[in-house]
This record gives C-alpha cells, structure tokens and sequence, in this order.
C-alpha cells in the first residue's frame, strides 16, 4: 500500500509523511493533516453511477458489509483484509415531507440522511471505521478520545468487537446525555470523567496521548475523516447521482462537515461528479465559534493562508470572558472546533455558508423531523434548523435540491425530546430558559386519564375530533 501517504494541510509546508506514522498533527509547522494518495495510481470507477460497487469485496466478516469499505476504491489505505468494521454505513435517504415543508423546500427536492442508523447510533462508526483501522495498522494496543458522547460511544463499540484494543475515553464531567454514556460503560471502556467541559477534556487526552504513546482516535486523526467521506458518496448514490444544490449538516469539532468537502472536492477534482454541492455549516448560538469567525471577523481558507492571529485573539476572548460553549445540542456543545481549519478549505472549495441556530429553534426543528417518523438527537436538527434560516434568509433557493445531514439517534437524548413534548411551560422555562428555550409550540403532549374505560374512550374520541 505506497498509494497513501499523510500531508500537512499547510501549503507553504505541504510536508508528507509515510502513511502509517502516528501524528495527530504536523511535526514541523503544526497544522493538521490529511490523507492523500497518489490517485494516479487508483483504480478509480469509469463511471460514476458505479461509485458503490467497484471495489472487491474482502472474504467475510463485517467488512464485507460495511456502507464504508464498499468505498474503499475512495479511501485506498487499508488491504481488504486489514479493514476493522462493526457493520457501519448502512443509512437511508429518507423524503420528509414535513421535515420539507417546515425549513420552506419543495417536499420532492428536499431528503434527509439520518446516520442514526449506525451500529453506535450515530455517524460517528463512519470515522471510526477507518481510524479504528489505521490504529490497528499502526500497530496501537490502546486508543483514546475526548468526547461529547457519541465519539466514545463508537470507539468503545469498535474495541469490544474487535478485541483489537482497548479504548480510553476522556467525558466532560457532567457533558454527556446518558444514552451515550451507557454505551461506553456497556461496552468497557475505561471511562474517565474530566472535571470540565469538552473543550479541557480535548486538551488533556491530546496530552496523554502524545506523552503515552496512546493511538488518538478524535477527528484531529485524519483517517477518521477518510471514513466520514463516505456519507457524501452514500448520498450521492441515493439521489442517482444528481447532484445535490446543498448539503447542510451541524457544526461541532468540525470533522464531519470538513471531511464531506473533501469528498466532494476530490470527487469533482478527478472528474467523477460535474460540479460541487455548496456545503452549509449549523452552529447552534450556544456554541458559535466558525460562524462568528466566518460571519464576523471574515475568517477564511485564503488558498491556506488562515490568520491565525484572529483565531487565537477570539479564543482569549472566550478565555477572558470566561464564555464556555452552552447548548442542549450536546453534541456541537464545543468551542474550540479542532478542524477549523479543514472546515474553512472545506467552505472555500464549496462556496459554502455557516449559520447559528438557537436552541430553541433546533428543537423546534426536531420535533417536525420527527413527525417524518425519524428520530434525532438535538444537534442533529441543526441542519434543518440551518436550513430553514437559510431559506428564510433567500440565500437558499426553495426550489434547491436539498439534503440535511441527521448525524445521530433520537434515544441519544431522550431528555431533551422528553421535556420538549411533556414539560408545562413553567418547568420548560426553569430548566431550560438558561439555554433559550422557553416554549414547545410543536410538543405532542402526553394526555393524564384516570384508570376508567369510560375516560380512556372518552379522550380517544375526543383526539380522533381533533385530528
Ligand atoms: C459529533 C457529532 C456532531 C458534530 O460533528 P463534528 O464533526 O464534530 O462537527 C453533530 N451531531 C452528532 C450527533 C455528533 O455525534
Ligand atoms: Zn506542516
């Protein structure tokens, strides 16, 4: 396997590494790193509709049937044989009518990509896929992550059913919804909680893993955004390959939105799709750092020549004012987004946008997803919250082809969805006014009945009346 190899994202360093040295960021100038091959040499399709289907299949086990490795032509660094899967990829493409009508897009161009569907219930088994992988590769006997929730989750997954190795994973202390840690604890993983938010417990398993030699598998690991480029390639073989006007997904740490560009970018660049989606990025208000970045100071990719200083005089900010990112989208609960950079190439290439979402307009936007029959955690409607402020806002068309990324499962989270439909307003206000909330005008209330038949049939007669 010569055709992979790892580059610093820098153009004016633009150093290679050899594919499997474990770096989770330039040795020389410190910027992050991509995966690149000598595409050259790729046995690529000879046309694009057959994207999925070219590769050779490996003999068994769960890579066979794995909605990653069937795009490994695309991310050639593993032999078939090496490829670690729990059975990841296998999403749907859904037409939401309602999920449609609610951001303002004509319900036949507008489809929403729910990656709930993963084995850990979120994207998340995308990357791991192939960072998982690469640690096995790379020959690491331990991998470790700061998470949110659904990062640890995957790995802990990945670790017990390889038995490959062991995860170690880093939870803001008080920061994760309990969906998402029960996988963790469930599936043995040594799990730490850092007093403090994501954004320190990022900070400090950067630390212990270049201090103990452990395998880091965050998104700062540029084989974990190599896996999450297959969400693009699934989408584009749901619509037939037409392409998509936008892609619009949330903005956390930023991997998956910079490894969608990629994709997309890599894909046009070698000729297999004839022009690019334009990408469109959702913070939730809670947490805004790209958007302020982008939408206000003008940060930008500039052909690689980002300003760092205005990044690191926003972080004192933050710092100085004590701001520590705030919102019930736990999972873009993050301030200091590792992949910023990526993201801003990303951006560049696409033409894309960035957005803030309020709280309250994300779990607004849920409970219409959900009456679709799909179900997502919070930071997930932020696209389609995006969406529809985009819409409103004439910068998306409504007669666009649309397609909203749902990163993760509605049972991450049961108790955002939960208070939104059940609490009375006071309650709401109490627990989550600090976050924006303070109203469900789409809640599906549950309705109290004494245990009398009578009662019961009365209450059901009088739904049916309403409707
Ligand atoms: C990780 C995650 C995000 C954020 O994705 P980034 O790649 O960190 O920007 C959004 N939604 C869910 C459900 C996630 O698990
Ligand atoms: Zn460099």
């Amino acid at each position: 396997m010569t055709i992979a190899f790892q580059r610093c994202i820098n153009p004016a360093c633009a150093a290679e590494f050899d594919l499997l040295r474990v770096l989770s960021k330039c040795p020389k100038c410190g910027n992050l790193l991509d995966a690149d091959y000598d595409w050259g040499k790729m046995r690529l399709p000879d046309r694009i509709g057959r994207l999925g289907r070219v590769d050779e299949w490996p003999a068994g086990g769960l890579a066979a049937v794995s909605g990653v490795w069937r795009f490994g032509a695309l991310l050639p660094f593993a032999p078939a044989g090496r490829r670690v899967s729990i059975g990841e990829g296998h999403t749907q493409l859904r037409v939401s009518p309602r999920a449609a009508a609610f951001a303002g897009i004509k319900s036949e161009n507008f489809r929403l990509q729910y990656e709930g569907l993963n084995p850990s219930g979120s994207f998340k088994d995308n990357g791991m896929a192939g960072a998982f992988t690469h640690a096995s590769l790379a020959g690491a006997k331990i991998a470790a992550c700061a998470s949110t929730g659904n990062t640890s989750a995957s790995l802990a997954a990945f670790a017990a059913a390889s038995g490959l190795m062991r995860a170690i994973i880093f939870i803001g202390d008080g920061k994760i919804a309990y969906g998402k840690l029960s996988q963790a604890l469930d599936y043995g993983a040594v799990t730490l909680l850092v007093k403090g938010d994501f954004d320190d417990a990022m900070a400090r398993v950067q630390e212990v893993c270049a201090g103990e030699g452990i395998y880091l598998v965050n998104s700062v690991n540029p084989f974990r955004l190599e896996g999450q480029k297959t969400t693009m390639y699934r989408i584009l073989e749901g619509l037939d390959w037409r392409i998509p006007d936008w892609v619009v997904c949330p903005g956390g740490n930023l991997g998956n939105s910079s490894a969608f560009g990629k994709a997309l970018y890599e894909l046009y660049d070698h000729g297999l799709i004839p022009k690019l989606p334009r990408l469109a990025v959702v913070n939730s208000s809670g947490a805004p750092t790209l958007s302020r970045l982008v939408n206000r100071f003008g940060l930008k990719w500039n052909g690689g020549r980002v300003d760092d200083d205005a990044i690191a005089a926003y972080y004192s900010e933050l710092d100085a004012r004590g701001e520590k990112a705030r919102t019930l989208a736990s999972a873009i609960e993050i301030n200091r987004p590792v992949n910023l950079k990526k993201c801003l190439r990303a951006l560049e290439r696409t033409n894309g946008v960035v957005v803030e979402a309020s709280d309250q307009e994300i779990l607004d936007a849920k409970a219409w997803i959900a009456r679709d029959g799909l179900g997502c955690e919070p930071a997930s409607a932020a696209s389609l919250a995006g969406a529809r402020i985009l819409v409103e806002r004439g910068i998306m068309d409504r007669d666009s082809l649309v397609v909203a990324v749902l990163t993760g499962h509605q049972l991450k989270d049961p108790h955002a969805t939960v208070a939104y439909h059940s609490y009375p307003e006071d309650k709401l206000r109490s627990d989550f006014g600090g976050f924006g909330v303070t109203a469900s005008p789409f809640a599906n209330r549950p309705i109290p009945v004494a245990n009398s038949l009578g009662e019961i049939i009365d209450v059901i007669r009088r739904t049916a009346r309403e409707g």
